[in-house]
This record gives structure tokens, sequence and C-alpha cells, in this order.
């Protein structure tokens, strides 16, 4: 030990990274045979885990076990068989970057103070840029998740297209957007009556026809559309809207057209996502959530745009504490995009899994999880109990109990047979009125005797909730 217990020496910085990595090694080899949720009652232990820290020093093991006892209680959201929502998995590797960039704790919001640092980011940027067949001008911003990138795209829009005064605003969404676009106008200064809601064709994209009226009806009521949203992937039924005619909508509009890809965006690597995001190269921002399909930990998101400098123009300000900052400068200072000043370095984990494993390897991945949706909807549609009214578009699998409408609480009592095997996380979600349940399959653990475990499980389930003749 030191006369500075806050720096540790090299000694005990080599043993609490042992202890660190063997909690972490434990966890992980765990996981294929871990429980797909744990969530019990903590309330006859809730004093406990509420204590405050004590004056005096603590051992590093106790808390350490005192962590792994209180991350046992969830929902198993890193394990294989984990298909709600979406949920990536998180990637060793990127969590191994992460405590290196931590360590070093480099300055990165302005370029200057670690020019290098922020180009390896921007490599990343660039490449997914570059991906997408956004032109050379284009850039983006790290953030923390696809709804704080979605706001600074929101905020790039409105300030872009309306400028200061922008009473009387609309934008277009549709039934299944994900909510964080209307949260973000709201954060903007909108108010809820601006997120006007295009009616979908039966296969759940937004129908550009009626996106058209909406928009020049708006326009005749004297109403100001400045903003076009395309999911490319929903997140309740991975439905992707028809991007290329919604550009050339949002064009002869002069509409923002902003692309929602924070479940699907990284299928733009395998040739059928590629396809199926036919158009999105037109698009004027792209949101991506690398903590999805990049399978990275939670907490990094992504807005590429393709004027930077509408993104800088709406959220500038002056701050005399910055003057030494200004000049010439080949590289962006990440804090002009955005709200953030001071925030995490968000390279390294990015980059370091993509280098070390090659993109080829995510590209597989990838490919897997689209092979393993189609796969499971065959299956599940080869039960007469189910119906599957959608083919995937992606890798979601929505389905539910054949029956008239009023089936849904015996949905709903299918999910919870299936979440007591505790075998198998799922989701659920509603369209047009009906519950649903949903497989997602893009976690980078799962793979395809997951999906058949997944598969056998639900059908047993069906068949456990038919009543006895
Ligand atoms: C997850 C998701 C979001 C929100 O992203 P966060 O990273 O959770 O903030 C937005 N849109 C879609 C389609 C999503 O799946």
């Amino acid at each position: 030990m030191t006369d500075y217990p806050l720096e540790p020496d090299r000694r005990a910085m080599d043993e609490m990274g042992r202890r660190a990595l063997a909690l972490i090694a434990d966890f992980v080899d765990g996981l294929p045979d871990a429980p797909a949720a744990k969530v019990h009652d903590i309330g006859p232990r809730l004093p406990e885990y509420l204590l405050p820290p004590g004056e005096g020093p603590g051992n590093l093991g106790d808390l350490f076990d005192r962590f792994g006892e209180a991350a046992a209680v969830a929902v198993e959201t890193a394990g294989p068989r984990y298909m709600a929502y979406v949920g990536g998995g998180g990637l060793f590797t990127s969590a191994l970057a992460e405590m290196v960039s931590r360590a070093f704790n480099r300055y990165t919001t302005l370029s200057s103070f670690a020019p290098a640092l922020v180009a390896l980011e921007e490599s990343v940027l660039r490449w997914l840029c570059r991906q997408f067949g956004l032109p050379e001008t284009a850039g983006g911003v790290t953030t923390t998740g696809g709804s704080l990138a979605t706001l600074v795209a929101v905020v790039a829009a409105r300030h872009d297209r309306l400028g200061d005064d922008f009473a009387g605003g609309t934008l277009y969404v549709t039934a299944h957007t994900h909510r964080c676009v209307a949260k973000a106008a709201r954060l903007a200064g909108l108010p809820p009556a601006a997120v006007r809601t295009v009616p979908t064709t039966p296969d759940l994209r937004m129908d550009p026809e009626a996106a058209a009226e909406m928009i020049s009806r708006d326009r005749a009521r004297g109403l100001r559309p400045f903003l076009l949203v395309a999911s490319a992937g929903t997140t309740s039924t991975g439905a992707v809207d028809p991007i290329w005619e919604l550009a050339q909508l949002a064009q002869s509009e002069r509409l923002w057209h902003h692309v929602d890809a924070a479940y699907g965006g990284f299928f733009q690597l395998t040739e059928r996502g590629r396809a199926r995001f036919d158009g999105i190269e037109h698009a004027d921002s792209v949101v991506l959530d690398p903590h999805k399909g990049l399978f990275l930990p939670h907490g990094t998101g992504i807005l590429l745009v393709r004027s930077p400098a509408a993104v800088r123009a709406a959220h500038a300000v002056d701050g005399a504490y910055l003057q030494d900052l200004d000049g010439d400068r080949p590289l962006p200072d990440y804090a002009e995009l955005g709200p953030e000043l001071t925030r995490d370095y968000r390279g390294l984990r990015i980059w370091l899994p993509l280098h070390l494993h090659g993109v080829s390897t995510f590209r597989h991945a990838l490919d897997e999880k689209l092979d393993l949706a189609a796969w499971a909807y065959r299956e599940l549609s080869a039960d007469p109990a189910l119906e599957l009214p959608w083919e995937p578009d992606l890798s979601i699998v929505p389905f539910r109990l054949r029956g008239d409408d009023s089936a849904d609480e015996d949905n709903q009592r299918l999910l919870e047979r299936i979440h007591a095997t505790k075998r198998l996380y799922l989701s659920s979600t509603r369209i047009d009125g009906r519950q649903l349940l949903r497989l997602c399959i893009i976690s980078h653990r799962t793979h395809r005797p997951d999906v058949e475990d997944a598969v056998a499980i639900i059908r047993a389930a069906v068949a456990s909730g038919v009543p006895a003749a």
C-alpha cells in the first residue's frame, strides 16, 4: 500500500485487475446455463443495498461479492436466450477496451486535447458513413444511445429547416416509430400535436402516398412540415419503411429525412440488409446503436449526418472559456455536435472490436441472426396454434396464438408460461390493438441451439395452454 490509497501501486493494481477479470470470466462462463431471468422482490434486503458508504476503507473482495450478488437479481440481458426488446449481449472485447480507455481518461470532446484518439473514433464514424453511401463531407458523433442521437438529429432538423422560430413545425412518423422520436420532439420544444402519425400499409410500413397527402394538407392549413422519419427496422416487428420512396418524398417536399436504424442499422453490413435499406444513402441523418447490432455493452449510440455543419449550427453557443480552442481543425470537436461537453472517450470500445475481430466477423454474426430469425419464423409458422402475421424483414419474429381479438389475455398467459421456464426471455407488443409476442435475435451469444431451444420452449408452452378435452 502507498501513502495515497486513491493511487494503488503496481502490485495492488495487478491484484485488483486479477480479481476483476476473474469475476468477469466466471460470469461470462456461466451465461449459457444461467436462468433467463432471476428477478425477485428485493424488498426485505433493500435497506442493505441502500447502505451509504462508510468512513473507513472496505475490502475489494467483499465489495465485488456484493456487486455480483446484486447483479444476479436481474433479467439476464447478456445471456444467449435473451430475445426480448433489442439486446446485443455486450462484447467482452469492448468491455476490455472500455477499462483501458477509462484508465487513460483522455479528454476527447475537444479534438486538440488528444487529436490522434479523436482520429481513431473518426475513422469508425467515416467508415460507417461510407457503408451507408453518405458523401465524403458527412460526419457523425457517438452518444450514449439511440435516444440521445435522435435528439441531436431532431434539433438539427428543426433548426436547419425552420430556424429559431419553429412555431407550426410538424414531423412525420408512424404508429410503429420508436417513441424516442416523439420524446426528442418534445425536448426540442415542439408540442405533442407536432408529431403527425402517417398511416401504414398492412405490412406495417409507412404509406408514402398517405404521407404525401398528410404533408400537403398540413401545409394548406398553415403548418410547417420539416422532418420525415423512416424506420430501418421498427422495434416491435423489425419492419423496414420504404426508405427510397420516403427519401424522394422528403426531397421534393424539402423535409429533413431521418432514418432510425437504431435496431436494424448494422444489418447494412450484410447483403440482405443492404438490399432492404435501399435509398438510405439519401438520408440527412441516420441513427445507429452499436449496443444493439454491433453487440457492444449498453451505452453507445451513433448519429451519422449528411451535413455536420447543420448539427453544429443547431448547437452553437458562445463560451468565453472555450476561446483558446478556436481555429482551423481537420478533426471535429464533438462538443459542437450535441449537448454534451465532458464525457467518456467512446472510440476505443467500437474501434478495438472492429479491428481485433475484423469486419467480416461482424458481417457473419449478423447474417447468422438473419438466418436464425428466418428459421424460427418457418418453425413457428408450422405450429397450427400460432399465427405469424409478418415474415421478418430482419431478425424480429412476432407471433400470437391463433384466435379472435379477445385472445389478448391468452397471449399474455403464454408469455408468462414461457418466462416460468426461466430458459427464455421474450417481450410482447401491441399492433393495431392486438397483443403479440416477439422474438428478437440480435445477441452475439445467440446461436442455432439457443433458437432451437426457444422454439421448443414456445411450442411446449403453447401446447400446455390448450385446455384438456
Ligand atoms: C432501441 C431503439 C431506439 C432507442 O435507442 P436507445 O439506445 O435505447 O436510446 C430508437 N429506435 C429504435 C428503432 C430502437 O430499436
